[in-house]
């Protein structure tokens, strides 16, 4: 009787500490009841359920409809998924959400838009919509080949649809349009007032044709004229731009800072996160401030900020994706340059901190592999979960070295914009086995989707497990061949357990099993059955985040919860 109880106890303190998940508690019936759908579970047999059970944040249990109503209580709320189907809550694994959100107020997106007069009147409804005078703001996520007119819009169109307003349209980090008031409200007179090395674009009789060119960084100090937004309307922006991503499924984000980013455009995230009304969990990571100062910031940061502070819905997760300016963006870097990374990328490991690094191109990734090992020889990185984004061209050699140091690949679909350029630089054969995804998968590297939204691109999970699938950009063109095409199981577990990883939570969330978090999708659409070019398309009907209903739409549009 005595050993009973005390075991009896055992038994509670061990589930109440989570140890015995994947046991369900049947004595507690569940908070909710998922029943009559298609649950895509993404565990190690890749199961589908009829029906899943949460308990408080968890999925408590899941199987067949008749063993999930044994868990009904007089207060679970029970609702039927009409047979649809449901994944695991989707993980960008690199988003500038943040700097996206705070600035999202006065943003116009032309994401799906397919001609500049879809496009313009996107603006012009925003014009009506702003306040007399107000910036609107096409800061990225296009390209002129998703328009059929496969071009640039031109001033004068732009003057035709929003004269009262000032207006800047980005494109890429290559050329930005800045309408007659905009640049008069930032004092750009002539090309002596724009940053050293950004000049008028020119029409063929040599007049300017409002378009602004210049490399990367002039295309960012100009960005960085516009007035920023005041804390209300950067909270009303942030909440607005993860509703949108709550539209998609998207349950979480790993969020690397970025350029025009300063520490100040953290508070509308912060405040959201205090009032508990984010609909996502965010991990983020700290951009290196300022050039030169690399390792004095990230002390003097972290010594307030230590590695993982934060909770399940705002955590700190370390460093990059700039770790020091001199290995940003470039590709023949000094030994000095090489030298102070390393030492960065020391202190980090010394810290027991998360590291990311941007890189573009395989021709010169060597530069930091070769530092990443030295650092590794002197203190093992592979448990610090250490990544590299971008890297579309990644050769087996450096995706083997990476797998040697325990790096993973941050992956996403910047090419669906902007494959046409890259083919002409590299060539058709380059292109066919472009992201290496498959070669990936079979070294079994860590590998993270996403897409870089949102000034290189949107932010739609379902555009960039598109093109995982077929590797067509968005005006079409067949890019990567078909042994670098992932299934569509392969492509989600990128998005789902493989972002999970990069944030050191693949044991909690990514899949859909009893004791993990309730993190999840309800999709307008099968996925998995779904003809290929409509995966684009796939909505989430229905995002949980912890067992939270944040998102609701069309039949379950009654469970949406209040804003
Ligand atoms: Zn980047």
């Amino acid at each position: 009787m005595f050993a009973t109880t005390l075991i009896g106890r055992f038994v509670i303190v061990m589930a109440a500490l989570g140890c015995l998940a994947p046991m369900p508690l049947r004595a507690d019936p569940a908070d909710m009841l998922l029943l009559n759908g298609r649950i895509v579970t993404l565990d190690d047999t890749s199961s589908v359920k009829e029906a899943l059970a949460i308990t408080g944040d968890r999925i408590s249990a899941t199987g067949s409809d008749d063993q999930m109503r044994k868990l009904a209580g007089a207060d679970t709320t029970i609702i039927d998924l009409g047979g649809r189907t449901v994944i695991p809550g989707l993980i960008d694994s690199h988003i500038h959400l943040i700097r996206a959100g705070f600035r999202y107020a006065d943003e116009v997106g032309w994401n799906g838009t397919t001609s500049i007069a879809d496009a313009l009147e996107r603006l012009r409804s925003a014009a009506l919509r702003a306040k007399p005078g107000a910036w609107l703001i096409v800061a990225g996520g296009w390209t002129p080949r998703q328009f059929t007119e496969s071009r640039r819009p031109t001033e004068a169109e732009i003057a035709a649809v929003a004269s009262d307003h000032p207006v800047y349209v980005q494109l890429f980090y290559g050329s930005v349009l800045i309408n007659a008031m905009g640049r008069e409200m930032l004092g750009i007179k002539s090309e002596d007032d724009l940053p050293s090395s950004a000049k008028f674009d020119r029409n063929g009789d040599g007049t300017a044709n409002g378009w602004i060119v210049g490399p990367g960084a002039a295309i960012i100090s100009l960005y960085s004229r516009l007035p920023k937004p005041q804390l209300p309307e950067a909270i009303d922006g942030t909440r607005r731009y993860m509703r949108q991503l709550s539209q998609f499924g998207l349950t979480g984000v790993i969020d690397p800072g970025g350029h025009n980013l300063a520490p100040e455009d953290y508070a509308a995230l912060v405040q959201l996160w205090r009032e508990r009304a984010l609909p996502l969990r965010v991990v983020y990571s700290i951009f290196a401030p300022r050039p030169g100062k690399e390792l004095e910031d990230f002390q003097t940061y972290t010594r307030f900020l230590p590695m993982d502070t934060g909770d399940d819905l705002l955590r700190f997760n370390g460093i990059g994706e700039c770790v020091t300016w001199g290995m940003y963006n470039n590709e023949n870097p000094t030994d000095a340059d090489k030298e102070r990374f390393y030492r960065v990328a020391l202190w980090a490991a010394t810290q027991g901190m998360t590291l990311t690094v941007h890189w573009n191109n395989d021709r010169s990734v060597h530069h930091l592999l070769d530092v990443l090992e030295r650092v590794n020889r002197e203190l093992p990185i592979a448990k610090l979960r250490w990544s590299i984004a971008h890297l579309h061209d990644a050769s087996d050699a450096s995706l083997q070295r990476m797998k040697a140091l325990g790096v993973g690949w941050l992956m996403q679909d910047g090419l669906y914009f902007s494959a046409p350029s890259y083919i002409a630089e590299r060539g058709p054969a380059q292109m066919s086995r472009t992201p290496p995804i498959v070669s990936a998968l079979r070294l079994a590297l860590p590998v993270g989707g996403g897409t870089d939204a949102n000034r290189v691109m949107i932010p739609s999970p379902f555009v960039s497990l598109r093109w995982m699938l077929d590797g067509r950009t968005v005006d079409g063109i067949a890019t990567r061949g078909a042994q670098e095409i992932p299934s569509r199981e392969e492509a989600l577990r990128l998005y789902t357990e493989g972002s999970a990883w990069f944030a050191h939570d693949e044991s909690r969330r990514g899949r859909l099993r009893p004791g993990m978090l309730a993190d999840l999708a309800v999709l307008s659409e099968d996925y998995f059955n779904v003809p290929l070019l409509r995966i684009a398309q796939i909505e989430s009907l229905m995002t949980m985040v912890g067992g939270k209903i944040v998102y609701a739409a069309g039949p379950f549009s009654n469970l949406e919860p209040k804003h």
